[in-house]
């Protein structure tokens, strides 16, 4: 059986082609990109998406090498995300779905980012920190479903990195400049804010820039902000590990690709004999890999959705019947 899965909830239109042994048939990312010192635009990202979406299949069928009709199943990104990039995935799922008279599924947007990890990494039962750019959570499977252990109470830490980004200069994204820049820097105190089990980025964000307007070295920041925010995500992860009694983290998310952040996690997970892994970097970020994995998987459990999007759905409402 083989599904096509479509991701749009954010910046990237992707595509992906996988089969129900899980091999990964194509795999097509093509991502808005704001204008110098702009955020995203949800309208300008749907206007993206609208545009490409075309392009983005034909890639993915020749990349799989099999044609539109050789499809069984369609899966598309239901949320949670920007209501206007979620629409242009749900029609584009349909109409495909009507064109070939097959199944649609829509599917929750991190799970699918735990599921693909589950696929591309032995671990079996993981504490999943998701950090992307508008996602941060630590997420794992508790009494049937995917539990929410702690998570942003604000901005996700990609975004926090990129509007830091932003105001000092470097385009977007970020995350690779800072984390480059940070190799050159020294310790400077910053907020440290974990509240319970969640995280806050915004205060730090503001902390940040305030030290840049006085005059001290990108450098510096870059290091400081990643510590400090690195260290406040380790720390809830842990945590949850403790509380739950698992022995397994899987790190995921266009954030993911951080060495420091990796660092961080193994030598935490070493000294409590816990596994560690990290999602190979081209299904970490949002692709249509896993929104299409994912699919097989609920389709498999004779799960049904509805054709609609759900731009703040909750990892913990949706019903986990093939675990
Ligand atoms: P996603 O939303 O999952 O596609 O991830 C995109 C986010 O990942 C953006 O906020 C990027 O700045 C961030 N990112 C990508 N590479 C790195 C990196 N090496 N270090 C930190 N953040 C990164
Ligand atoms: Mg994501």
């Amino acid at each position: 059986m083989i599904c096509l899965g479509i991701e749009s909830t954010a910046h990237s239109f992707s595509i992906g082609i996988v089969d129900d042994s899980g091999r990964v048939l194509a795999s097509i990312i093509d991502m808005y990109r704001p204008p110098h010192g702009w955020g995203i635009h949800p309208a300008e990202a749907a206007k993206h998406h609208e545009e490409v979406k075309d392009a983005v299949l034909e890639k993915a069928l020749e990349e799989a090498k099999i044609k539109l009709e050789d499809i069984d199943l369609i899966s598309f990104s239901q949320g949670p995300g920007l209501a206007p990039c979620l629409y242009k995935g749900l029609n584009f799922a349909q109409e495909l779905a009507e064109k070939i008279k097959k199944p649609l599924l829509g599917v929750n947007h991190c799970i699918s980012h735990i599921e693909i990890g589950r696929l591309k990494t032995d671990l079996k039962d993981p504490i999943t920190l998701y950090v992307s750019g508008a996602n941060t959570q630590v997420l794992g499977f508790i009494s049937g479903k995917y539990r929410c252990f702690g998570e942003t109470q604000d901005i996700g830490i990609g975004n926090a990195l990129d509007k830091f980004g932003r105001g000092v200069g470097l385009d977007f994204p970020a995350g690779p400049k800072i984390e480059q820049m940070a190799r050159s820097g020294k310790y400077l105190e910053l907020p440290y804010v974990v509240k319970g089990m969640d995280l806050s980025f915004s205060g730090i964000l503001t902390a940040a820039l305030q030290k840049f307007e006085k005059g001290t070295s990108k450098e510096d920041i870059c290091f400081s902000l990643q510590e400090t925010c690195f260290a406040m995500l380790t720390e809830v992860t842990e945590r949850a590990l403790a509380h739950t009694g698992k022995n397994e983290v899987l790190l995921t998310g266009g954030v993911a690709a951080n060495k420091r952040l990796q660092d961080m996690l193994h030598i935490m997970c070493k000294e409590r004999g816990a596994k560690f892994a990290v999602v190979p970097k081209e299904f970490a970020g949002d692709c249509g890999a896993m929104i299409a994995w994912l699919g097989l998987l609920m389709h498999k459990a004779g799960i049904k959705t509805k054709n609609e999007v759900l731009p703040r759905q909750r990892t913990d409402e949706v019903g986990i019947g093939w675990l």
